[in-house]
């Protein structure tokens, strides 16, 4: 079986940036989605297309496909107490932030006493980056899923 559209498809990967620094990693636990339905990075879906079980690769997408350029001036000052996801707050971490537009993801940049300030940037906007892939599970989507447009079951989503 290969990876084409209406396949579920469930694979690991390491992703690097430029330097070969390790930017997150899935370890064992493989990552699933539904081939043909925008659920992944379109550059890792082009990638992954045609593939099967067992294979190893690795594709480079430029920020272009990837997380997109760095937007400058979209650094900004917070209340501290709308920042999600930890207690205390350092330089360098991730936080969630609710929006009129829904939930983003900020990097702190500096953190005062009730303000923090955060670049609303993806922490891995502007970075080519370098994904090594294996894929260890093709299988064909249920009508729910298809339905539903998204993977179900390990590695996809729980409902
Ligand atoms: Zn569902």
């Amino acid at each position: 079986m290969k990876v084409e559209d209406k396949k579920v498809v469930q694979f690991l990967y390491v992703l690097k940036d430029e330097q070969q620094s390790v930017l997150e990693s899935t370890e064992n636990e493989p990552v699933a989605y539904l081939h043909g339905y925008n659920n992944m990075m379109a550059g890792l879906e082009k990638a992954l297309a045609g593939k099967a079980v067992g294979d190893k690769f690795s594709v480079t997408l430029p920020p272009a496909e990837a997380y997109g350029e760095r937007v400058e001036g979209s650094v900004q000052r917070v209340p501290m107490k709308h920042l999600q996801g930890a207690k205390k707050w350092k330089p360098g971490m991730v936080a969630t932030v609710e929006t009129e537009q829904g939930q983003r993801q900020v990097t702190v940049v500096k953190v005062g006493k009730f303000m923090v300030t955060v670049d609303s940037n993806h922490p891995f906007a502007g970075k080519t980056l370098i994904f090594d892939l294996e894929v260890v599970d093709i299988r064909d989507a249920t009508d729910e899923e298809l339905t539903h447009g998204h993977a179900h079951g390990v590695g996809g989503h729980q409902h």
